[in-house]
């Protein structure tokens, strides 16, 4: 990566966005989503994107800890290292104008199924809640690399999350809130799926069944008013 000469002034929004980060990066650890110091978060910003650090351990960090990286790739003078997976970070806000933050994921299930290469077929109607029919996973290439790069966007798709051959998972969102309660639905789905087949083949549901769960998610949660 390139460093930039300037140094980056931070605005009051900058700084928000910085501390959601860490408050997202630390929930995923606490919770039990991702061990140790795997994962990462990141968030949309005017030029570029926030990531979190390389190496660090979540509980540790402080909102200048978080890494600018613009959207040519190139960082912010005098920051930390930023995280190894920067590259697939930016590539997807570069491929997806709709989205606003990314969680990256070692998470247990998700991450046994992608050591497979196993895609999670529609075995439940929630998997439409990552905007498709099936979770994909990316082909397997070194981490860090513009490759995965390249396999992570075209396995995401115009979908919200995908897994990643022998490595974890990742979801999207247009906040970081959202991003972070889909890398854990991800989990559940891919926990679920693991266990049905144990089980047996689990029956998956049709292109025409889901096609009518995916319509109605596009109001899911929504609070409309209900005429009765
Ligand atoms: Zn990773």
């Amino acid at each position: 990566m390139s460093k930039a000469t300037k140094p980056h002034r931070r605005t009051p929004s900058d700084i928000a966005l910085r501390a959601e980060i860490i408050t997202t990066a630390q929930r995923m650890n606490s919770s039990g989503l991702t061990p140790g110091k795997s994962g990462n978060v990141s968030a949309r910003t005017e030029g570029g994107m926030l990531i979190t650090p390389t190496g660090m351990p979540y509980g540790e960090l402080k909102p200048s800890d978080i890494v600018t990286v613009r959207m040519d790739g190139t960082a912010m003078a005098g920051q930390r290292v930023p995280s190894s997976e920067w590259r697939f970070h930016l590539a997807i806000y570069r491929a997806r104008r709709d989205v606003q933050a990314i969680v990256h994921t070692h998470s247990l299930n998700a991450t046994a199924l992608a050591c497979i290469h196993r895609t999670i077929p529609a075995f439940h109607y929630m998997v439409a809640v990552t905007g498709g029919d099936r979770i994909l996973c990316a082909p397997y290439a070194t981490y860090g690399t513009e490759t995965l790069a390249k396999n992570v966007v075209r396995a995401l798709g115009q979908r919200r999350a995908c897994l990643i051959a022998n490595h974890g998972a990742v979801a999207v969102g247009d906040t970081l809130r959202k991003a972070y309660d889909l890398a854990w639905e991800v989990e559940t789905l891919a926990s679920q799926y693991a266990r049905a087949r144990q089980l047996g083949r689990p029956r998956l549901l049709s292109a025409r069944e889901m096609n009518q769960v995916l319509e109605k998610f596009k109001t899911y949660g929504k609070q409309t008013p209900v005429k009765l």
